[in-house]
């Protein structure tokens, strides 16, 4: 009896046992307790008396009155490795922090020190050889990340107890918050603010012998907030973000880590070996599932445990059969590996009883997002040591109607997203895929195809479904393993792409893990299969490297043989590493997006013909009775963002650089880099300059100006007007990733290192074609306002280069540059105009050279 009051004392904050107390205060014995107390600590029997027991991998319990959670930490736990994964399950979407991203991936460990427990994260970026003496130096300079120290409350034959709270309702193990990089003001980005841990609470604990999930709501306090969030923050003052941390047992099983190759795309760990000579000392291994053959002796067998999916029961049950279709559409490429039957789909019942965010279960969701950032994303988590995928999530983000301002997404959202930081993730799991962005632009233009053309219903039925299939395959493939390959949608030749004979057999793209133009035929009634429906030659051969089993001592000849096929066209593969999105970055203008076919240089004057050809009925298409002028604002700005896309694609062709990835022994027909030949350079100049720099080039948007009325709602027309800035917006799609492109220090410093092996187009010349496109049309005429702006913007661009102050620029290009502005110098003194707006604008022209050429 006395044991038990002096536990109730000590314990103020079980309400219960300070209720129950008051009837033992009869007698008061409170120095014979504290005595006592001194020589016995309290028992786990009695911290835990108030408690709902979770048992499982690590045994939770959470006090019945309060909330609070304590862990239980077995001794036979101590010192053995565990794998942490974190999930935002509720937050605000632009800070990654919305439903099922999967975040933090680490593995910690726990050890005891005095009266404390230790919590670390392990490193596991090295390997060392066992049987090497310098194994012996394997925790040598690798300072430990203890990232908490908790003090034991009590303990027992078997483990001890701590305060779970420093744990979970805080951010050691994931920070949570992204971090702003030094300079950004903080109106820039929405802020959470302060963790307030009063407010935070558990929500949902669930405890397996395997893993342990613990979900919290932590709240965050901000007093004054500068930025609003977008209109999914209810009050920006006070937000709530649920978290799930999920402590997960090491896999035990014979998995073999597979190493991973330049030549195809799996994420990967980067692993060092420290204990090697070799000067590519390299261990990375890919990420995989565990697949074991149930017959290990037949040719194709089923899997020990196949790949999973559940479709969550959120999702339209219209699209359901769809997305079953698709999934299983992979099992043609685990043949390849020798399973069948390898991915399996069902359908999340109703009334399940498990909830979408148990890790136990693989799960396509689908959301409906107030400001979708992603569209889709299909991430995975690893057992960091091995690369073994442990568990998969794709979440669809549902937009909503076709009134999102894609204007909007196109010039600006890149810019505004572009300096967060996200701290709690690891760089494989940064891979967020935007896919569903590029695909939904893509796809609001191949819809406007059809409408333009009176296309039926079952056509855009038949797009949508086509739609859907690629993004759940490309989708399902980041959680097979496979990260991108934006060079496949090189694979067909024009004349063949509209072929469905052959797009059924083999594809219309070599990989669905690329982000393609939607297939539109300039030429409608040649039209064929708008997306690829179908794991491509890439993708088979890619499963077939991450997937075949092979017997121990066989493996590295048995991947040798695979992998040796990567010459074949069909199997090209160039990531995101490589892909030329940004200007200035990457060299193979192969590799990129929004572009298809073998030509994408035509591919891309064919869509500048069909934008131009469908301007003219859009007005006619989209004034619609009982509805505003929104849709046709959003359809115009789906087309003006083709011509950006096609625009930025083209011009990786100037100065760009084929890469080849085979190793000697494949004895390919290229070398590593070959230059893009002078043709095909000069090709791209001209494609440029008739669709895109031309005096005329925009001359079919100007009848659907008068009627780009957004919908207006309440106060909302923003500070400058809503009326369409036609001049700022087509002005970008010259220049925003075209001009910056051809005129990015880096492109022209390539430019030049390449004329050394073979590039036989010279900055000096770049430059005088430019100034062709951009001044000859008018230059014995008035210059229309459009061309007045790109005038400007290349003689301030040349003028910025010759600024002497100006360091991102080596000498010949600031040389190219001089004489180029001296050129055009010239070349205005012959101009002819009979306008005071064009007179205007080139004694503006003037002013700008004759400053930059006067030495300051
Ligand atoms: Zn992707």
């Amino acid at each position: 009896m006395k044991n038990s009051l002096m536990v109730l004392l000590l314990s103020p904050g079980l309400l219960i046992a300070a209720a129950h107390a008051q009837d033992k205060k009869g007698t008061t014995v409170a120095p014979a307790i504290t005595d006592t107390a001194k020589k016995k600590p309290a028992s786990i029997t009695d911290k835990v008396k108030s408690c709902r027991k979770y048992d499982g991998l690590f045994t939770l319990y959470q006090d019945t009155a309060n909330g609070t959670v304590q862990l239980y930490v077995k001794k036979s736990q101590l010192g053995k490795e565990y794998i942490y994964q974190s999930f935002s399950i509720n937050g605000p979407n632009q800070l990654y922090l919305n439903q099922s991203m999967h975040r933090a991936t680490m593995i910690f460990k726990i050890e005891k020190a005095f009266d404390k427990l230790e919590f670390s994260r392990v490193n596991t970026r090295f390997w060392y050889d066992p049987h090497n003496p310098v194994s012996k130096t394997a925790m040598v300079d690798k300072p430990e990340a203890v990232f908490l120290v908790e003090k034991t409350v009590s303990e027992d034959a078997d483990g001890y107890l701590i305060s779970a709270d420093g744990l979970f309702i805080s951010e050691k193990l994931d920070p949570v918050k992204p971090l702003l990089p030094p300079g950004i003001p903080p109106t820039a980005i929405f802020n959470l603010g302060s963790l307030n841990p009063a407010k935070s609470r558990y929500t949902t604990l669930r405890s397996f012998p395997n893993n342990s999930d613990i979900v919290v709501d932590l709240a965050y306090d901000n007093p004054m907030p500068f930025n609003s969030g977008t209109t999914d923050i209810t009050d920006a003052r006070y937000v709530r973000v649920r978290m799930q941390h999920s402590l997960i047992e090491m896999p035990k099983n014979d998995f073999r880590a597979r190493r991973d190759d330049p030549r195809v795309g799996y994420f990967s760990q980067m692993v060092n070996d420290q204990t090697s000579i070799s000067p590519v000392p390299f261990k990375d291994i890919i990420h995989r599932w565990d697949l074991k053959k149930k017959d290990p002796n037949a040719a194709l067998s089923e899997p020990v445990e196949p790949i999973v999916y559940w479709i969550e029961n959120t999702t339209p049950v219209e699209y359901r059969q769809t997305i079953i279709d698709a999934g299983l559409k992979w099992n043609e490429a685990f043949e390849k590996a020798g399973f069948k039957n390898a991915v399996q789909m069902k359908i999340m019942p109703d009334d399940a009883d498990w909830d979408p965010a148990d890790i136990r279960y693989n799960v396509i969701r689908w959301v409906s997002s107030a400001s979708p950032t992603y569209g889709a994303i299909g991430p995975s988590f690893v057992n960091p040591k091995t690369g073994q995928i442990i568990g998969a999530d794709i979440t669809i983000e549902w937009y909503s109607g076709s009134a999102t301002p894609i204007l909007d997404e196109l010039f600006k959202s890149a810019a505004a997203t572009g300096n967060l930081q996200l701290p709690g993730l690891d760089a494989q799991h940064e891979a967020y895929c935007s896919l569903a962005n590029e695909l939904k632009s893509q796809f609001l233009t191949g819809s406007t195809v059809l409408d333009a053309s009176n296309a039926s219903t079952a056509d855009l039925v038949e797009m949508h479904k086509q739609f859907l299939t690629y993004l759940i395959m490309h989708e399902m493939g980041h959680t097979l393993g496979l990260n991108h390959n934006m060079k496949s949608s090189q694979m067909l030749s024009p004349a063949e792409v509209n072929n469905t004979e052959l797009t059924h057999k083999i594809g219309l793209i070599g990989s669905v893990m690329d982000y393609p133009a939607i297939n539109i035929a300039l030429d409608r009634s040649k039209q064929g299969d708008y997306y690829t429906t179908k794991a491509g030659p890439y993708d088979l051969w890619a499963i077939e490297y991450g997937y075949t089993p092979f017997n121990e001592g066989e493996e590295v000849a048995g991947l040798k043989n695979i992998i040796a096929r990567s010459t074949d066209p069909k199997l090209a593969f160039g990531n995101d590493g490589d892909d030329m999105r940004a200007p200035g970055k990457a060299m193979d203008p192969r590799v990129n997006i929004n572009e298809l076919t073998s030509d994408a240089i035509g591919y891309a004057e064919d869509r500048f013909k069909i934008v131009n050809q469908v301007m003219g009925k859009l007005v006619q298409k989209y004034t619609k009775e009982g509805q505003s002028y929104a849709e046709l604002r959003t359809r115009y700005g789906t087309l003006l963002g083709q011509r950006f896309s096609m625009a930025s694609a083209v011009s990786r062709y100037v100065g760009g650089i084929y890469i080849d990835r085979s190793f000697p022994e494949q004895k390919s027909a290229n070398k590593p880099y070959t230059p893009v030949p002078l043709a095909t350079q000069k090709r791209a100049i001209d494609v440029l300059s008739k669709y895109i720099f031309a005096p005329d080039a925009f001359d079919a948007d100007a009848q659907v100006f008068p009627y780009m009325q957004p919908q207006r709602r309440g106060f909302t027309q923003n500070v400058v007007g809503d009326d369409f800035k036609a001049t700022e917006n087509i002005l970008a799609v010259q220049t925003g990733s075209t001009l910056s492109h051809l005129l990015h220090g880096a492109t022209l410093q390539r430019i030049t290192n390449s004329r050394l092996y073979g590039n036989q187009y010279s900055v000096a010349s770049l430059m005088g074609d430019l100034q062709k496109g951009i001044f000859n049309a008018d230059i014995s005429t008035n210059v229309n306002v459009y061309r007045q702006n790109l005038q400007t913007y290349y003689v301030r661009q040349l003028v910025s280069m010759v600024d002497p102050k100006n360091q991102q620029f080596d000498d010949v290009s600031k040389g190219a540059a001089l004489y180029t502005l001296k050129k055009i110098k010239t070349q205005l003194a012959t101009a002819v105009s009979t306008n005071d707006e064009t007179k205007a604008h080139r004694a503006n022209l003037l002013f700008l050279i004759q400053n930059g050429l006067e030495p300051k």
